[in-house]
């Protein structure tokens, strides 16, 4: 009975949450790609593809631990 009321609540505060928040994981994840671009080399993990991200000057990829420095 009171669940329609409910649902109808949380539906507009997740609409407000979305608009409000930013997306900073995805630029953080972009920019080490970037970087790697512009290093030379190749953002992705040539053990499985996943998007590599710099560590300490390091090229890791957080999927399946390959690193390269
Ligand atoms: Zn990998």
């Amino acid at each position: 009975m009171a669940e329609a009321t409910s649902r109808l609540r949380t539906n507009t505060a997740q609409t407000e949450d979305t608009t409000s928040q930013p997306t900073i994981e995805e630029d953080t994840h972009k920019e080490d790609a970037e970087a790697i671009v512009e290093d030379g080399g190749n953002p992705e993990c040539p053990d499985c593809g996943g998007m590599l991200v710099l560590q300490e000057g390091c090229k890791k990829c957080p999927e399946c631990g390959w690193s390269k420095c």
